[in-house]
């Protein structure tokens, strides 16, 4: 597969327009990024289409390989492309075979516990088939890097307990992004009895390419073709039998999310497993003669280290060469496989890493080229099925508009949806209190109960349909493939805010919940973007901050209080924008960020996963409910119903109490933003988790004593409380003044463990008084403002 014609006209891939197809000549640069460029398949003879601008022009979509990925125009400038007819060479000479090389046969196992491990790339069903196994309900998404972390669950088989491991998604092993690092060092670390290797097999061509590497790390394998059903809807044929035989590894089709073909590839797992333990040969990709010879002579200086790890040292991977540290002929290896290199390169007129990819990318289409049989009606260039939404979705015009409309409903629906059922609880929870309250003997137990209790955790339990609305609209977009269009379409936006589009979706996410969506920003290859992403996250406003809204939106505003919902998160969105601004100019300035990412097609949100989304979220909501806001709320109740005076009336008491002495301390610090004592002590309680900045208030206005017999509602004890001066204490500007604290200030104890676990305690410190200072300043300009007007 040399370099047949050197006087190939090249242009840029930047150049071309929409709608043309080309083949990639070279990929310019060098580094991690070239490498990803080439592993996510713009190799050598590869086609690629122009698909289409973002709305905002950068970046742009391209299909290579069937897979739809996006980069930034200055990224496309880097890749030489050329005529897609040009015949400059052929990729198939590049295919070889397998080679059998003799590996020790593994020891039986050390305990009898088995372990498999799930690798595959990014979005291909990993998840969902370690879901269907094991009976967890781990979070299923449609895009790249859902799962962050390895989870491990069990099954059994035959009477055999197998430790089932969900790794997150990698396009490779070379260690280039945290994820690729992560599985790679997990494997070396926890030598897994087989690999189980998840593909999309209706983007074959992409997906084996790490199963290449895999089959290197000489671990008993099976190949899982998964999304089956795809694959058939798509009219391609696949030749199982015949592409096992070329790959060297048995391959089983699958159907992770219906669970088709799940027994089958557990079985061929264990099937696996039990021959490694008497065969000793393992199969490999044949990379031709001279550098199989190099292979050879390498791997037998160093007898510890896998074929991958000795392929890596003649590619000149720092990773790999530090492995060989504390050999004794260390030098030797090195000074040897320096030399293997320039003769490899000399051999193919390229660079060691794209001759090595391009071979890899040769096996695959070459036995793809037998065993694959394309659907006949199918022009080149057409993008598959699954694709046709993001005429609208991605749509010059229309993109933005959308995004702003699907945003708005999902406010929309989760105050107007979720206002019925919070009736029917609110009613309920009145009705409880009523009862005690009237089956209690008088004292202080029942004071305890009915206003602290029953105040304060029911105060917040209203909201939990609205929560599950929210859960669900976030799992829709999720599991539908929006949230990487999403990405696309902001990308030149969050540009301008020095960030990534990727950073879109932790965005996203953290309406819902800052803590995942932290762990979310795990996607981000870099540092400084993860940085500046996770300390504006907290800016989304999540899911616990709405029950403050909603009952405060409820009580003050009459009209549009959707928007004006939505405004609070808008105001949210701008302050993060400043921030990461301010942030990426300053103290985390970096150079550009690179925009590699993959569209993937749109599927049918499942019925199953928005509902398993919901109730794991409902269920820890309901957790929360039971005990840090249970606690907080008797400890709230103790210090507003403690020290005891006689005679006295609510009003004075709970203002003589400890909580009424701690609110009239700070009251001079609230006090310009428009609180009073009482606001001021629940956003102080807020800082554990944010729901309890309603369940202070159902606590501290409980006693209330003025409020008529049928304002049994927190909001219409808001409405009718008033100052020793007869004023209303709220009014819509104090309402909007406070809503923006409770958005903007201190995130809750939760998050900032998150913050600090993923960027440190520093970040974790300077975050506490950046969030709480810009809250204060936000709800001071806006009060004396709005006052003034
Ligand atoms: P992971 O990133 O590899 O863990 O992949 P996930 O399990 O999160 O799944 C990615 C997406 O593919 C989700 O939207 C799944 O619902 C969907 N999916 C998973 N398996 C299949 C399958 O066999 N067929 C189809 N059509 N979709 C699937
Ligand atoms: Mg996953």
């Amino acid at each position: 597969m040399k370099n047949k014609d050197k006087n190939t006209v090249t242009r840029r891939l930047d150049d071309e327009p929409v709608g043309s197809t080309v083949q990639v000549v070279h990929v310019m640069g060098d580094g991690a990024f070239r490498q990803r460029l080439l592993e996510m398949g713009f190799v050598r003879g590869a086609q690629v289409t122009v698909i289409k601008n973002a709305p905002l022009q950068d970046p742009v979509e391209y299909m290579i390989m069937g897979s739809h990925i996006s980069l930034r125009h200055s990224e496309a400038a880097q890749i030489e492309v050329t005529d897609r007819d040009a015949e400059f060479c052929n990729m198939e000479d590049a295919f070889n075979g397998i080679v059998e090389t003799e590996v020790a046969a593994l020891d039986p196992l050390a305990d009898d516990v088995l372990r498999v491990v799930l690798i595959g790339n990014p979005n291909c069903g990993k998840t969902s088939l370690f879901n269907n196994v094991t009976g967890a309900k781990e979070k299923v998404g449609n895009y790249g890097g859902v799962t962050v972390d390895s989870k491990e669950g069990w099954f059994s088989i035959d009477g055999r307990k197998v430790q089932l491991v969900d790794l997150p998604g990698t396009y490779s092993l070379t260690e280039y992004s945290p994820e690729e690092m992560y599985v790679r060092t997990y494997i070396r670390d926890n030598h897994p009895d087989a690999i189980l290797n998840i593909v999309d097999a209706g983007n074959l061509e992409r997906n084996l390419y790490l199963t290449t590497q895999l089959m290197d790390m000489n671990i008993p394998m099976v190949v899982a073709l998964n999304m089956w059903d795809e694959l058939e809807k798509s009219g391609d044929k696949l030749d199982i039998e015949m592409m096992s035989r070329l790959l060297g590894t048995r391959m089983v089709p699958l159907t992770a999310y219906n669970g088709h073909g799940v027994k089958d590839v557990l079985k061929a797992t264990m099937e696996a497993i039990d021959e490694s333990e008497q065969e000793t040969m393992h199969h490999n990709v044949n990379y031709g003669p001279l550098i199989e010879d190099c292979l050879k002579e390498l791997a037998a200086m160093c007898p510890t280290l896998d074929r991958y790890t000795v392929l890596k040292i003649i590619e000149n991977d720092q990773h790999a060469i530090e492995l060989l540290n504390g050999q004794d002929n260390a030098e030797q290896v090195k000074e040897l496989a320096a030399d293997m290199r320039q003769r490899i390169e000399r051999d193919f007129n390229s660079d060691i890493v794209s001759t090595i990819t391009d071979l890899k990318y040769g096996f695959v289409r070459g036995a793809l080229a037998e065993a694959l049989t394309p659907n006949p009606d199918r022009v080149a260039g057409d993008t598959k099925p699954g694709y046709s939404l993001d005429r609208l979705m991605t749509n010059r015009w229309l993109a933005l508009p959308i995004l702003l409309v699907l945003m708005w409903l999902m406010f929309e629906a989760t105050f107007t949806l979720g206002a019925y059922p919070q009736e029917w609880i609110e009613n309920g929870i009145g009705w409880i209190g009523e009862w005690i309250g009237k089956a209690m003997p008088d004292g202080i137990l029942r004071d305890l109960i009915v206003d602290g209790i029953i105040g304060g955790v029911g105060g917040v339990l209203v909201f939990l349909p609205q929560i599950l609305i929210l859960f669900f609209f976030i799992s829709l977009l999720e599991d539908s493939g929006y949230m990487a269009r999403a990405a696309f379409i902001v990308d030149r936006i969050m540009h301008r805010v020095g960030l990534h589009g990727k950073s879109f979706i932790p965005y996203l996410i953290g309406f819902g919940c800052g803590v995942p969506a932290i762990m979310a920003t795990r996607t981000l290859e870099n540092r400084r973007d993860r940085i500046v992403t996770i300390l504006t996250v907290p800016f989304m406003s999540c899911s616990a901050r709405l029950p403050a809204y909603l009952l405060l939106v409820a009580a003050f505003f009459t009209a549009k209080q959707g928007l004006i919902l939505m405004s609070i998160y808008l105001i949210g969105i701008l302050v993060a924008a400043i921030t990461a601004i301010v942030l990426s100019k300053t103290i985390l300035k970096h150079d550009k960020t690179q925009f590699v990412m993959e569209l993937p097609p749109y599927r049918k949100p499942t019925a199953r996963n928005a509902v398993i989304h919901m109730w794991s979220k409902g269920k820890q909501y309901l957790q929360k409910m039971a005990t840090v806001i249970l606690a907080a709320s008797i400890i709230v109740w103790a210090l507003g119903y403690f020290p005891r005076h006689d005679g006295q009336t609510p009003q004075e008491q709970i203002e003589n109490s400890f909580m009424g002495q701690m609110g009239k301390a700070i009251e001079p610090v609230v006090a310009p933003l428009g609180f009073n004592w009482q606001m001021g002590v629940s956003v102080l309680t807020g800082a554990a988790a944010k729901e309890i900045v309603v369940s202070t208030m159902g606590v501290l206005y409980t006693g209330e004593s003025d409020a008529t017999e049928e304002s049994t509602s927190l909001k219409e004890k808001l409405q009718t409380a008033t100052k020793p001066n007869g004023e209303h204490v709220f009014n819509p500007i104090v309402a909007y003044s406070f809503m923006l604290f409770i958005l903007l200030y201190f995130p809750c104890i939760a998050a900032l463990a998150a913050i600090r676990r993923e960027a440190g305690t520093k970040w974790m410190i300077f975050e506490i008084f950046y969030t709480t200072g810009v809250a204060w300043l936000v709800s001071f300009i806006f009060y004396q403002v709005a006052r003034m007007i």
